[in-house]
């Protein structure tokens, strides 16, 4: 077999840049200006959630429409500036949705966007005070970074590293499950990077530690922003030395070791139940089987 698969798939909430224009974030009379225009789109966050149209869509609003909160700047679609506006809570007029479930329907720009406006939310919501000092955090250049009210350090908007890997022996792939989830449901492994450690001593770790397989040649696949709260997950393949499976019990219930045929005949009984279609959990799997596979969360 070819490693890494030639395979090739997109992997979802990746695949779109919007104009972010970020030189515009510190020009305050330009941001006052445009947000007094009506043709400027805001989305409203709350609780990680966003507003959503009849058909699902994002339900974008003029400026005058949206409650007080924090402005976030996204940037520009086709010229039209685009921000989020983070409240406190949702309101009863609009019927809300969440980004890890909406996303798949979302067009690619709007997803772009919503990824986007989620991550900065979720920081604004996760830092109210200065982590040196204990001060209050004051919101600057359009949302996009805190500055300390009493030391005057800037805070910056944290992406947290994780690797995520599908590890296969050449015939086969391995697919683990943790005890809270449904029957049947199995995914990639994943984890954290460790402070000071590569993203290839991390695939190699986290495997050991959680299925105790050794691997080799871990091999870049893609990336994908998951803001729930501050996540990066890059994705790899990695290559087994050892086939036998010793899992630690604690974030890993189960493992094995599915080939191809099974991949495609437990997915389609319904008996293996896959990550769902915006991971890249899912992009990995399907790049390694060579299609589209049934049968998700
Ligand atoms: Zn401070």
């Amino acid at each position: 077999m070819e490693f890494p698969p030639p395979y090739a798939v997109d992997v979802a909430l990746s695949e779109h840049t919007h104009d972010r224009a970020g030189g515009r974030r510190t020009d305050q009379a330009w941001l006052d200006e445009v947000w007094a225009d009506p043709a400027t789109r805001v989305v409203v966050l709350a609780k990680g959630q966003f507003p959503v149209t009849d058909d699902g869509d994002v339900h974008w609003q003029p400026p005058a429409d949206v409650p007080e909160g924090q402005k976030l700047f996204l940037g520009l679609v086709d010229d039209v500036p685009r921000f989020a506006l983070v409240a406190e809570d949702v309101d009863e007029e609009h019927t809300w949705a969440m980004l890890w479930l909406a996303g798949p329907k979302l067009s690619k720009e709007d997803a772009g966007l919503l990824v986007h406006a989620t991550a900065l939310a979720e920081w604004h919501r996760a830092h109210r005070h200065c982590s040196r000092c204990g001060g209050v955090l004051q919101p600057m250049d359009a949302g996009h970074v805190l500055r300390c009210t009493s030391c005057d350090r800037q805070h910056f908007p944290r992406t947290d590293p994780a690797v995520i890997m599908l590890v296969t022996d050449g015939e086969r792939a391995l697919l683990g499950r943790q005890a809270a989830w449904p029957e049947g449901r199995y995914s990639t492994l994943a984890g954290f990077a460790d402070p000071g450690e590569s993203l290839e001593q991390a695939v190699a770790r986290e495997v050991m530690e959680e299925v105790g397989v050794e691997v080799t040649d871990v091999t870049y696949f893609g990336n994908q922003p998951w803001p729930f709260p501050s996540s990066l997950m890059i994705g790899f393949f990695a290559r087994a030395v050892t086939t036998e499976i010793n899992v630690d019990g604690a974030e890993i219930e189960a493992a094995r070791w599915f080939s191809r045929e099974e991949l495609k005949e437990e997915a389609e009984a319904g008996t293996l139940l896959l990550p769902g279609g915006i991971s890249i959990s899912r992009s990995l799997v399907e790049a390694w089987y060579g299609a589209p596979l049934p049968g998700q969360w």
